[in-house]
């Protein structure tokens, strides 16, 4: 399999140096050159194997340049994280069935990917003997998630920013308590943008991203979307088993359209996902795409579900590629008018084609509270706020007998102030969090200049 970049120059590239490129040399974003094709009795065989198992078998049709011992090595490594045995099972309940993606090392559904994205970068960089800087900044998920995946990692240190005291109390500890002498946190005196706007400046500085090999952990990396189409192919078997439906609807909370890009992947390799309900909270960006046909930037709304809290959809461009017909000039100019005006517009024959495959529904933080405590007293179960927005939409938009599979993207006990504020209780935590308080931590605060990261980062560089 080789792959291609959605603006059109890169193409040919192996799988190993689209894991190592991230985001395309030409500003697009990496996709293989065709989507593999699962047949009815691929399809049976696959609904019987296991995580690890499934895994392989729906990794190996992207990847024929690592070879499969090696493969299967790392997927194993990457899910022996995880503390379920089904690694991320369905929970049948409230009508729904909601497939649990937070039992991972950080309780969220990130870890899926950058658990497995941690092994691969270490594989790749001791085959060429090469070592890698990542620089990221986090407003929560991601850079714990970031950091679990690659701490201890032979050739990577990474350098995670965090605005100092602006993050939630768990996220917070979940970050500095990774002790391991490859990761440092660095808290900013500053905003989330801050973060943002300094890791942006650092990387457009050429000569300094490539003396000290820099690297990216944000969504667009494309082996990130790979490890999340097998959840699918998962939920789709084990709804399959558990209900008789030989296809499903599936809600996806979404902030850059990476997890239901995976989803949509999926549906394209031929997994019977009838519907792919797109949830977005009150940043709905998305939702106004699918509704009414205008993809325009507008301002970001701190809700209470801030993993989801995005102006534009990083993994967008994806979609577009295909919805254009897979021809990159169109998408490059596209891009090109988005940079000026901030908005695309689309036909109404192309409003028609995403109307066809996507559903979608803005959720505000009032219907996420009345979702978590609606949920809450007629299962017992509890929602975090942003598996809520999910929920909420796949509830809404349910109805005529197709099992709804609702994404859970995170534990409860990462969110404990919005369930609190929703159900008047805690949701119980897992053991993976216990004694976190206690824990030895590791963590510098900083001014949230460019100059002294770049400082901090030159003198603990590999
Ligand atoms: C990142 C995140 C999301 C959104 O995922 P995208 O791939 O950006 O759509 C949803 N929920 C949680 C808990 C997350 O951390």
């Amino acid at each position: 399999m080789r792959y291609l970049s959605t603006r059109g120059q890169v193409r040919g590239i192996p799988f190993k140096q689209a894991v190592m490129m991230g985001l395309a040399e030409d500003g697009g974003l990496l996709l293989p050159e065709s989507i593999p094709q699962f047949t009815p009795g691929d399809l049976d065989a696959l609904a019987k194997l296991d995580y690890p198992e499934l895994a392989f078998q729906v990794m190996a049709r992207f990847i024929d340049d690592i070879p499969s011992a090696d493969l299967k090595t790392l997927i194993d490594r990457s899910y022996a994280t995880f503390t379920h045995p089904e690694v991320t099972p369905v929970v049948s309940t409230g009508g729904v069935h909601i497939l649990e993606l937070f039992h991972g090392p950080t309780l969220a559904f990130k870890d899926v990917a950058l658990q497995l994205l941690g092994n691969l970068f270490e594989y790749l960089l001791a085959e060429t003997g090469e070592h890698m800087n990542i620089l990221g900044a986090t407003s929560g998920d991601t850079g714990s998630a970031a950091i679990y995946g690659v701490r201890g990692k032979r050739g990577i240190n990474i350098f995670i920013l965090h605005p100092h005291g602006k993050v939630s109390p768990v996220q917070e500890m979940q970050m500095t308590t990774v002790t391991d002498p490859n990761v440092y946190n660095l808290a900013i005196r500053g905003t989330f943008d801050d973060g943002q706007r300094i890791v942006k400046e650092i990387f457009s500085d050429l000569d300094f991203k490539h003396r000290f090999a820099l690297g990216a952990v944000n969504s667009i990396n494309w082996a990130r979307v790979l490890a999340q189409v097998v959840y699918y192919v998962h939920a789709w078997a084990a709804v399959r088993r558990a209900t008789g439906s030989e296809s499903i609807d599936v809600s996806v909370p979404t902030g850059n359209f990476g997890d239901i890009f995976a989803g949509y992947v999926a549906r394209r390799m031929g997994v019977p996902i009838r519907r792919l309900i797109l949830a977005t909270n009150a940043n709905n960006i998305l939702t106004r795409f699918v509704n009414e046909g205008e993809y325009a930037i507008g301002d970001v709304h701190p809700t209470l579900s801030p993993s989801m809290d995005i102006q534009v959809a990083s993994n967008f461009e994806r979609y577009l590629y295909y919805l254009y017909g897979q021809d990159p000039l169109r998408v490059r100019n596209a891009f090109a008018g988005f940079a000026s005006s901030g908005r695309m517009t689309f036909t109404a024959e192309e409003q028609r084609q995403v109307g066809a495959e996507f559903s979608s529904l803005s959720v505000g933080d009032d219907d996420i509270l009345q979702e978590i405590r609606d949920f809450h007293a007629t299962t017992g179960y509890i929602l975090d706020p942003h598996t809520a927005v999910g929920v909420r939409a796949g509830r809404t938009l349910a109805g005529d007998g197709v099992p709804m599979v609702c994404l859970a993207t995170a534990h409860p006990a990462k969110f404990p102030e919005a369930v609190h504020r929703a159900i008047g209780q805690t949701p119980p935590r897992p053991a993976s969090l216990d004694g976190l308080e206690q824990r030895p931590r590791r963590c510098e605060v900083v001014e949230a200049q460019t100059g002294v990261i770049k400082t901090f980062v030159e003198q603990h560089a590999l």
